[in-house]
C-alpha cells in the first residue's frame, strides 16, 4: 500500500526553521493578558500604597496635603499632595517623574467615622484655615464588577473551546477525526493548493492494457465535451482488480497526477467506525465534498471492506452497519448526474466477493484487471526501480526478470531496495549482481540463519531430502527446472530446492503430477536412504495433498469423478449450504485424492531407485558444498531431458 503523503516538505532537523502558524487562539490569549495587565499590574495606575502613619507624622504636620478623598464604598482614602511637594516623596514612587495631579497615595481605612476621628485628632494643633477636610465619594468600579461577572464566563468558554478542539482533533492542523467529526469523510484531498500528486504514467511500468483504460478516464476528465457532444455518457467508475502489490494504487495515483484534477483518496475501512450510521454519513459527506470540487476523482482502496456482498454475513437479520454504508454508496453513485465529472476509482484484490449491485453497469462500469507482471513487464518494472540505484559498471539486468517469476511490482521494488541495503552492509560503493541474487533469495526464503543448531545427523537427512527433490525434478520432463539446492537454513526452512517456475496460463495433468512427484521426492529419498522418515516433509505433504484435492474436486481430473467441479467462483456459497456434494461423493473424493498421492509417491520412488547412485553423489556433494547449482546436477546426471 502506498501512502499518498510521500511528498511532504521535510523539516530540516536542527535548523530551527519552523513555519509560524497563526492561530486564532492567540488573539484570545493576548486580549486576556491585556485585561489582566491593566487590572493588576502594579504601578500602572499612578497612586502607590501609603500609610496613615506617614500621613499623620509627616504629611499633615508639614502641610503637604492638598486634599484627601475618602471613597466610602471601597474603604480607601486617596491622598493628593500639593504640586510642589511631590518631589519630597520621590523615592516612594515607582516612576522617576511622578504625576503632579495625583492621587499620589492611597491606603485602607478601617471605617469612615474612625478615619474622621483620627484625622481631627491629628490636626488638633493645626490652624483652622490649614486644616485638611476630607471629601467623600462613592465610586463604582465598573471594570472590576464587569470582570467579576465576565471572567468566570470567559474561563468556561475558553475551557469549552479547548475541549472542542481536542475532541475534534484539529489542533489547528486541520484533518478530520475526533468524535465531533465522525460523520465527516476521512478522504485525503490532493489538489493544486495542497499536496500535489506528482506521479505520472512513466513511473508505472508494464500494465499496458490497464494504462490504456485509465488514460481514457484521464481524457474524460480533461475533455468531457468530446464525449458528451456525441451523446456518450462518461463512466462513473472503474474498478482495479488484482493481487496485492501489482500497482493498483500506483496507477490511481498516476491518473491523479496526469489528469491534474483534485483527487480524494481513502480506504474502504475508513468508512467503518464503531458508531452506527457513521459509514453512510461519511459516504454522503465524501460525495458532497467531491461534487464541490468536480471534476475530480475519488479513489477508494480496498473497497471490499465495505463492498462485500450483502446478505450472507447477515444471517440473523440484524441491522448491519456495513450494509448501510454500502447502500449509501450505491445510492450516491446512482444519485449524481453522469456528467457531473466525479469519477470513482476503486481497488480490490477480491472482486469475487463484491456485491453484484456494485459491479453493475452504471456504477463501476469498467473492471480493469491488473495481474502479476510477466517476464517482459518485470523487466520494465526493474528498469523503473533500478533508476535510482548505483549499479556496478556493465551490470547486466536481464537475469533479474528471469529470476523473479511470480513477483509483484511491490516485490520487485523490495528486491531493488534490499539489494542496495545488502551492498551497503558489505561496504561496497556500488551494487553487484550477487547482491540482487541475495536479495531475491532473502525475499523468497527469508533470512539466512547460519547459526541455527543442526546436528550432523539432521544435516545429512536434510541434504538427502533436498537431493531427493532435485533428482526427481531433474528426471521428470514436466517438472519445473531447478536453479539451485541449498541446505543453509533460511527463515523457517532448513533447506530448499529452488525452481524457476514456467509462466503459463494453464497447467496440464502431467505438469501437475510431475511437480507433485518432485515435491514428494524429499520424503521418498529419506525413506530409501535411511529407511525411516521424518517430520521435515510437512510442508511438502501439505502442498501435495492440497494440490491433489484441487485436481479431484475443482479440476475434475480424477477417473472416478471425471469432469466434476465443486468450485464456487463467487466465493459466496450462492447455491449451496455447506458442502455441494453428498457424503458418498466426499468419500469418493478422499479415495481419489489418496490414489493420486500414492501413485505420485510411487513415481518418485521409482525414479530414485533407478538413480540411486546419482542421488547419493548429490547428497554427499550437498553436504560438502551446502549450495549446488543446476550445473552440478548436469555433471552427475547428464543433460536434462525437457519436453
Ligand atoms: P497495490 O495497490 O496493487 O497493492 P501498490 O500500487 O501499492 O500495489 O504498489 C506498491 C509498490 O510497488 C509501488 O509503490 C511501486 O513502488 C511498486 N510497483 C507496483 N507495480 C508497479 C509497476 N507496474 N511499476 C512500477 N512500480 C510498481
Amino acid at each position: 500500500m502506498v501512502d499518498f503523503q510521500d511528498n511532504p516538505e521535510p523539516e530540516q532537523p536542527g535548523t530551527g526553521k519552523k513555519k509560524f502558524k497563526f492561530n486564532t487562539l492567540w488573539i484570545y490569549v493576548i486580549v486576556l493578558a491585556a485585561i489582566f495587565g491593566v487590572n493588576f499590574w502594579p504601578g500602572f495606575g499612578s497612586a502607590v500604597e501609603g500609610s496613615w502613619r506617614d500621613v499623620k507624622n509627616k504629611m499633615l504636620p508639614a502641610g503637604d496635603i492638598e486634599k484627601i478623598v475618602v471613597i466610602r464604598n471601597q474603604g480607601i482614602a486617596e491622598i493628593y499632595l500639593k504640586a510642589d511637594r511631590v518631589v519630597k516623596y520621590k523615592e516612594k514612587f515607582k516612576s522617576e517623574t511622578p504625576s503632579k495631579h495625583g492621587p499620589h497615595f492611597y491606603f485602607k481605612i478601617g471605617s469612615v467615622d474612625q478615619f474622621d476621628k483620627n484625622l481631627s485628632e491629628a490636626q488638633l494643633a493645626t490652624p483652622e484655615a490649614d486644616k485638611v477636610v476630607p471629601e467623600y465619594e462613592e465610586r463604582t468600579d465598573y471594570f472590576g464588577g464587569f470582570m467579576s461577572y465576565i471572567f468566570p464566563l470567559l474561563l468556561i468558554v475558553a475551557f469549552w473551546m479547548f475541549m472542542m478542539r481536542r475532541m475534534s482533533g484539529q489542533n489547528g492542523q486541520g484533518g478530520p477525526g475526533g468524535i465531533f467529526n465522525v460523520g465527516k469523510s476521512k478522504a485525503q484531498l490532493f489538489d493544486k493548493n495542497g499536496t500535489h500528486v506528482k506521479i505520472t504514467f512513466n513511473e508505472v511500468a508494464g500494465l499496458e492494457e490497464a494504462k490504456v483504460e485509465v488514460m481514457e478516464i484521464v481524457d474524460f476528465l480533461k475533455n468531457p465535451k468530446r464525449y458528451t457532444d456525441l451523446g456518450g455518457k462518461i463512466p462513473k467508475g472503474a474498478l482495479l482488480v488484482g493481487p496485492p502489490g501489482t500497482g493498483k494504487t500506483l496507477l490511481a495515483k498516476a491518473v491523479a497526477g496526469e489528469a491534474d484534477v483534485p483527487f480524494f483518496s481513502l480506504s474502504g475501512s475508513d468508512f467503518v467506525e464503531m458508531f452506527v450510521g457513521v459509514g453512510a454519513s461519511r459516504v454522503r459527506d465524501l460525495f458532497k465534498r467531491a461534487k464541490e470540487k468536480a471534476p475530480c476523482i475519488i479513489f477508494i482502496d480496498e473497497i471490499d471492506a465495505i463492498g462485500r456482498a450483502r446478505g450472507n454475513s447477515n444471517k440473523f437479520n440484524t441491522n448491519d452497519e456495513r450494509e448501510n454504508t454500502l447502500n449509501q454508496l450505491l445510492t450516491e453513485m446512482d444519485g449524481f448526474g453522469t456528467n457531473s465529472g466525479v469519477i470513482i476509482l476503486a481497488a480490490t484484490n477480491r472482486a469475487d466477493v463484491l456485491d453484484k449491485a456494485l459491479l453493475r453497469a452504471g456504477r463501476f462500469d469498467r473492471q480493469i484487471l491488473i495481474d502479476l507482471p510477466d517476464i517482459k513487464e518485470r523487466a520494465q518494472i526493474f528498469d523503473v526501480h533500478l533508476k535510482g540505484l548505483k549499479l556496478e559498471e556493465g551490470f547486466e539486468r536481464e537475469f533479474l526478470a528471469k529470476q523473479t517469476p511470480g513477483f509483484s511490482g511491490a516485490d520487485i521494488a523490495n528486491v531493488c531496495n534490499e539489494a542496495a541495503l545488502i551492498a551497503a552492509r558489505k561496504e561496497k560503493s556500488f551494487i553487484q549482481r550477487q547482491d540482487f541474487l541475495d536479495a531475491i533469495d532473502r525475499i523468497v526464503g527469508g533470512l539466512e540463519r547460519k547459526n541455527r543448531l543442526i546436528s550432523p545427523d539432521e544435516k545429512k537427512t536434510i541434504a538427502f531430502h533436498e537431493a531427493g527433490h532435485a533428482t526427481v525434478s531433474w528426471m521428470l520432463e514436466y517438472a519445473n527446472p531447478l536453479v539451485k539446492v541449498t541446505i543453509i537454513p533460511r527463515g523457517k526452512a532448513l533447506g530448499a530446492a529452488w525452481y524457476l517456475p514456467e509462466e503459463r496460463q494453464i497447467t496440464t495433468v502431467e505438469q501437475m503430477t510431475h511437480e507433485m512427484a518432485a515435491t514428494l521426492g524429499g520424503r521418498a529419498s529419506e525413506e530409501m536412504i535411511f529407511g525411516k522418515i521424518s517430520t521435515g516433509a510437512l510442508n511438502d505433504l501439505e502442498r501435495v495433498t492440497k494440490q491433489a484435492y484441487a485436481m479431484v474436486a475443482y479440476y475434475g481430473m480424477s477417473d472416478g469423478l471425471k469432469n466434476m467441479s465443486y468450485f464456487d467462483s463467487s466465493g459466496q456459497s450462492e447455491y449451496f449450504f455447506g458442502k455441494p456434494y453428498s457424503e458418498k461423493t466426499a468419500e469418493q473424493i478422499d479415495i481419489e485424492v489418496k490414489s493420486i498421492v500414492s501413485s505420485t509417491y510411487r513415481l518418485a520412488q521409482e525414479i530414485l531407485e533407478k538413480n540411486r547412485e546419482g542421488l547419493e553423489k548429490l547428497g554427499n556433494l550437498l553436504l560438502e558444498k551446502e549450495v549446488i547449482f543446476s550445473d552440478d546436477l548436469e555433471g552427475i546426471f547428464g543433460k536434462r531431458n525437457t519436453k
